[in-house]
């Protein structure tokens, strides 16, 4: 081993680059420059395209990013960062972690039935992976999984390694660490009560090994496991499971080398501790989410005969690297380590892919970013100047300062209600005169082919401003008709002017852009194109107060101005890191105080701010997650703080584990919080009320993820279950979240028998 190139994947040229500075990036977005991976893939489940067509676009696609990786000159490729879905979803068909119901089918019918169902079968869970916007399939694990590598020579990790070869390219292929995949994974449904995925770690690190054997046949020098499980709490249990796997596989006698990546922030010290000591060749750290990991790296006195790769080019935001820092960064490093590899923080997966496509950006705005393309450009520039010592380019240009008015007002608002939750309580029952019980729906109605169409001939110019405006207020018209139909109490007006509830209003702010072709993968074939927070958030002019008004001016029950909150403004964007998330949030909050201010003007009476990235945010540690919070619910109660009692504000999360973040319902202090309750049975209600939440609770009663229209009965049983726990004036009654992917008929049935459902239900209680 002491004879091991620096640089892990780079072609063993021996004692050549030992002491120089080499190059790498974790991975690389897998779509396509054109998204071609996501037409290909829906080619393929439309049956318009068969299995050889779909691999060969797949091949296409490896081939060109590892043309494009050599060509821009990076010393080390990294292979097996293609999937034709998710990794993690590959590694469980590597190790063959099918669960018994997909075993009737095959190749990709298998794996997209695992993906995503087919008639009958539901597909396996999907989540996010760890605080990105990429979501993974769950593996589903049991007592009775037997882990084997299901394809033998043909698995992926292999075939794409001597795929790469036969092309002439020296790779490093990726595999997701067998710890963080058990972390990752959850108990099949029928495995015992206390089984625990982490129980099959042996089994599993057995096929790693034979992965590693074969791949090390194939002449692969290099290896990367990546553990990113390792940048959150972890118990001495997983961190001595951590230390079982990798000396097992450090002592395997015909390997790779290996080197482990933790990346997403800053590695735990125990964890760094044991790598330490394992044979692991290198280790991977990220020092843009973790700007920690320099003193854990110090505290355990460094890296000794090992390779460090440093994070140093922010792999899951846009923003150019400033090289001055990134090479005084790997300076302080090369103190503390014996060989250094200058590196992306994570995979370029979650960045779009070239910054050069975007052709109607502003310059200043454009002079600040770097996508995937720029950021493997950057490595090799900071790679080069630690070699060459060479000058650093000239630093990006900063955003535009501050407005002096904005921050004098920042700092003069309050963020607490005038009255306190019953003096409002109070107000609000006598101004808006609701029933107990009262129904409502989240916001969105149904997106027609009419209403995208609608949007598509505008952004093409095909339609006029006045047609389109005519053809939404139409579509408002139609929508508050129905409604009133129905019997709801309190309308929306269905939002069809929102393409999607952060873009909508990114494109009428002032401090955000918008890219054409910047598509990330979210999941799948689903992308999707972040606004880019840049500069100071400024709202010049109304942004929803025509249609909210619109929609009132056609009925005398009160229609719900609707917004997105600020934390989800910034969740679902690419967000400025010149400055803390904590400031822009204020920024963003302060736009929202006005535009709710303009509604509450023209006569709306209800404003529901949505909240629903609220958890997703919350940091991987628990230490740094009350400071979050904090600031989260801060900026919240900024933006909403400002109307009369009479005003009812609400909010709308859509999830049911509330966990860690419960407590902080409470302190949002709306007046309503409508959840996700219906596959859990309400249980939240009684979960919310325990933890001091005393306003308004609006349980979803419909699951609207499923086509499925439930019973008035049904509906009327969860509501009876939530009344256990909260008072019929303060139940509200509605869906699990927005209704925009869903279609008229089963929206229909199922809001009539919602309304039926409250209706029983309230005769009882009233008597
Ligand atoms: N008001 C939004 C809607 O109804 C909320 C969407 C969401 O929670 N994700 O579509
Ligand atoms: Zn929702």
């Amino acid at each position: 081993m002491s004879t091991a190139p620096m640089n892990p994947g780079a072609t063993n040229t021996g004692a050549m680059n030992t002491g120089a500075v080499n190059t790498t990036i974790l991975g690389y977005p897998r779509i396509g420059a054109r998204r071609e991976l996501k037409f290909a893939t829906e080619d393929y489940w439309a049956g318009r395209a068969d299995a050889d067509a779909l691999a060969k676009t797949g091949a296409d696609l490896r081939a060109a990013v590892w043309n494009e990786l050599r060509d821009a000159g990076l010393d080390a490729i990294p292979s097996n960062t293609f999937s034709f879905y998710d990794q993690v979803l590959d590694t469980s068909v590597l190790v063959d972690a099918v669960p018994g119901r997909y075993r009737h089918l095959t190749g990709f019918d298998r794996y997209f039935a695992m993906a995503r169902g087919v008639q009958d079968v539901p597909p396996l869970e999907m989540t996010k992976w760890f605080d990105t916007n990429y979501h993974y399939i769950v593996p589903e694990l049991g007592p009775e999984t037997r882990f084997r590598l299901a394809d033998g020579a043909a698995a992926k990790p292999l075939a794409e390694y001597r795929e790469a070869k036969a092309l002439g390219f020296e790779t490093r292929p990726v595999l997701v660490g067998p710890l963080t995949y058990l972390l990752l994974a959850k108990p099949s449904p029928d495995a015992p009560e206390g089984f625990r995925p982490l129980d099959l770690l042996d089994g599993l690190v057995d096929v790693y090994a034979e992965v590693l054997e074969r791949l090390a046949g194939s002449g692969a020098a290099w290896v990367q496991l990546d553990e990113p499980a390792l940048v959150a709490d972890r118990t001495e249990e997983e961190i001595d499971a951590l230390a079982r796997a990798y000396t097992r596989l450090g002592r395997l006698t015909s390997r790779p080398r290996l080197m482990v990546a933790a990346y997403f922030g800053t590695i735990g010290t125990a964890a760094l501790q044991r790598l330490s000591r394992s044979r692991v060749e290198a280790v991977a750290l990220d020092f843009v989410a973790g700007p920690g990991n320099l003193d854990v790296l110090a505290s355990v006195g460094g890296l000794p005969r090992k390779t460090l790769v440093a994070g140093v080019v922010d792999g899951r935001n846009v923003w150019r690297t400033d090289q001055r820092r990134a090479r005084a960064t790997c300076a302080s490093l090369l103190g503390l380590v014996d060989r250094l590899v200058v590196s992306t923080s994570c995979s370029l997966l979650h960045v779009p892919i070239d910054l050069d496509a975007e052709t109607a950006l502003d310059p200043d705005v454009r002079g600040r970013l770097a996508f995937a393309r720029q950021k493997v450009a950057e490595v090799i520039a900071v790679g080069r100047a630690l070699k060459e010592d060479v000058q650093a380019p000239a630093e990006a240009p900063a955003a535009a300062g501050i407005d002096r008015a904005v921050r004098e007002r920042l700092d003069s608002i309050g963020d607490t209600r005038r009255g306190d939750r019953g003096t409002r309580f109070t107000a609000q029952r006598d101004a808006l005169g609701l029933p107990e019980l009262a129904t409502t729906t989240i916001g969105s109605f149904p997106q027609t082919p009419e209403i995208r169409r609608a949007r598509a001939d505008r952004r093409a110019g095909r339609i006029t401003e006045a047609d389109y405006e005519r053809a939404m207020k139409d579509e408002i018209a139609r929508v508050i008709a129905l409604q009133e139909d129905l019997g709801l109490d309190v309308l929306v007006h269905g939002e069809p002017e929102r393409n999607d509830m952060v873009q909508y209003f990114a494109e009428q702010l002032d401090g955000y852009a918008a890219t054409e072709h910047g598509w990330v993968q979210s999941y799948g074939s689903r992308y999707v194109r972040p606004p880019i927070l840049h500069s100071d958030v400024a709202r010049p002019r109304p942004m929803t107060v025509e249609w909210a008004t619109y929609a009132q001016s056609l009925t005398s029950r009160p229609v719900k101005g609707m917004l997105t909150g600020p934390v989800t403004m910034l969740a679902w964007s690419f967000v400025r890191d010149d400055q803390p998330l904590a400031e822009t949030a204020r920024q963003v909050a302060l736009a929202l105080r006005d535009e709710i201010a303009d509604l509450e003007a023209a006569g709306i009476r209800i404003i529901q701010v949505d909240e629903p990235a609220l958890r997703e945010l919350l940091p991987l540690r628990d230490a740094e997650r009350p400071g979050y919070l904090d600031w989260a619910v801060g900026a919240f109660r900024l933006a909403t703080s400002g109307v009369a009692d009479t005003t009812q504000i609400h909010t709308h999360m859509c999830y049911s584990e509330f966990g860690e973040i419960i407590g902080a319902i409470g302190a949002l202090d709306a007046d309503v919080t409508s959840v996700e309750a219906a596959r859990s049975h309400m249980e939240l209600v009684g979960d919310l009320r325990a933890a001091g939440y005393a306003n308004g609770i609006g349980p979803g009663v419909w699951d609207i993820h499923s086509p499925r229209v439930p019973a008035a009965g049904e509906m009327e049983e969860n509501l009876r279950r939530a009344l256990r726990a909260v008072e019929p004036a303060r139940l509200w009654v509605n869906p699990d979240c927005g209704l925009k992917t869903r279609g008229y008929p089963e929206t229909e049935a199922s809001l009539r028998n919602l309304v039926a459902a409250a209706r029983r239900v309230r005769e009882d209680v009233t008597g």
